[in-house]
């Protein structure tokens, strides 16, 4: 018997309840039943984005939010200011040049975060930009950006500010009517833990009047179309009708654990895992910046990541991710978001421990898990 235990940032495990309603009869999508489900689900959204604002749903994964984003905001030839210290930094870049924007990129190392200090030489460096796109956790290096202050800047420079919380939201705190973001973006298949295929988008005033303004390309992803389509509480295209009636069980559960106790979870899910990568004695590529998305820990000499991650997922179906680019085969990355309890936590810990004795890596069994347990009994008992 082999059980799948999902640890990745993303899919993450679905409940049997919201798996169960995925299953409901189908519903049509241009009927009062369909738009009764769309409007609840609108309705949940906005706490959990924390905004008054109408959270737009896309029929995609979260990276056509992120293209909506740039396609919608950003003419050919303007300037958009991106921040690659991962992955998915990256993927901005990728974006504004496939949409052929004018893409000012700040690159760094993946351990580090888009600081303060780099926007500010960013937009000294690219005064013409029309906003600057980031992530509030980039996935592939587990790093915290500091959403807020990178917002007060962009703002007093007169830029929009263009959120990637696809990981990171119900994870930490990215609150968009208090943060005054321009826009914020999410996905299904993480925190909401739900099967990958919706995405979310907040657009903020500021926002709307520059969309207005843009030379607006793309035709899937019509922003506008999308707003005038919500206000039928319903989508240009077919809805995927199935996930929304998934979507609203899952936001039920969210809402009935509520977000303050979300971050809270998450909170201390990740301190857990840190502190057993750290009782192990192995380093954490985003000890600076640690976001509580996942942990991304550092291999010892000689032993390959992506070979530790086959060896879980065929034998024993505990699923982690290996690296990405340049880190692909030196790092393993524990992910702690979505229908993830700390009891997972803690077997996934054990698995982590076993496997790594097994690939060589001078440990002791149990010492990091002992860790997770004392962090777990400081909060529960
Ligand atoms: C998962 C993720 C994405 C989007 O990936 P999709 O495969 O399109 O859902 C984008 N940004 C971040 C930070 C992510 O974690």
């Amino acid at each position: 018997m082999k059980k799948l235990h999902l640890f990745t940032p993303g899919p993450t495990m679905v409940p049997g309840d919201v798996a169960l309603a995925g299953a409901k009869d189908m519903v049509h999508h241009r009927t009062d039943q369909f738009y009764e489900i769309y409007e609840e689900c609108a309705v949940k959204l906005q706490t959990i984005f924390e905004t008054k604002l109408r959270v737009l749903t896309l029929n995609s994964t979260g990276s056509g939010a992120m293209e909506a984003a740039v396609s919608n905001l950003v003419s050919p030839g303007e300037t958009m200011i991106t921040f690659n210290g991962g992955k998915f930094g990256e993927r901005w870049t990728k974006i504004g040049n496939a949409y052929r924007c004018n893409v000012h990129e700040v690159k760094y190392e993946w351990s580090d975060a888009s600081t303060p200090d780099k926007l500010e030489q960013a937009l000294k460096d690219a005064p013409d930009t029309v906003g600057v796109f980031t992530q509030l956790s980039e996935t592939s290096s587990g790093v915290l950006n500091p959403i807020k202050d990178l917002t007060e800047i962009a703002h007093a420079a007169g830029k929009l500010i263009i959120v990637d919380a696809i990981s990171g939201l119900l994870a930490h705190p990215c609150p968009m009517d208090d943060w005054d973001l321009d826009v914020l973006i999410s996905g299904s298949q993480k925190g909401f833990m739900m099967p990958p295929g919706i995405a979310f988008i907040v657009l903020g005033p500021r926002a709307v009047e520059k969309m207005e303004k843009t030379d607006r390309t793309g035709f899937y992803f019509d922003l506008v179309a999308a707003i005038k389509n919500d206000a039928k509480r319903t989508h240009p295209w077919t809805s995927n009708v199935s996930l929304f009636q998934q979507l609203n069980v899952a936001l039920d559960m969210l809402l009935e654990e509520g977000l303050p106790n979300i971050h809270k979870r998450h909170e201390i899910q990740g301190e857990a895992v840190r502190s057993a990568a750290d009782a192990l004695g192995f380093k954490r590529l985003s000890e600076k910046f640690p976001s509580n998305v996942l942990t991304p820990i550092l291999m010892p000499e000689g032993i390959d990541s992506t070979k530790v991650a086959k060896f879980m997922r065929d034998e024993w179906g505990i699923f982690m991710a290996a690296g990405q680019n340049d880190y692909k085969t030196k790092i393993i990355r524990i992910g702690t978001i979505g229908y993830q309890d700390y009891f997972d936590t803690i077997m996934g810990l054990a698995a982590f421990e076993m496997a790594m004795k097994k690939f060589g890596a001078p440990i002791e069994l149990g010492v990091g898990v002992k860790a997770a347990q004392e962090v777990f009994m400081s909060y529960l008992c």
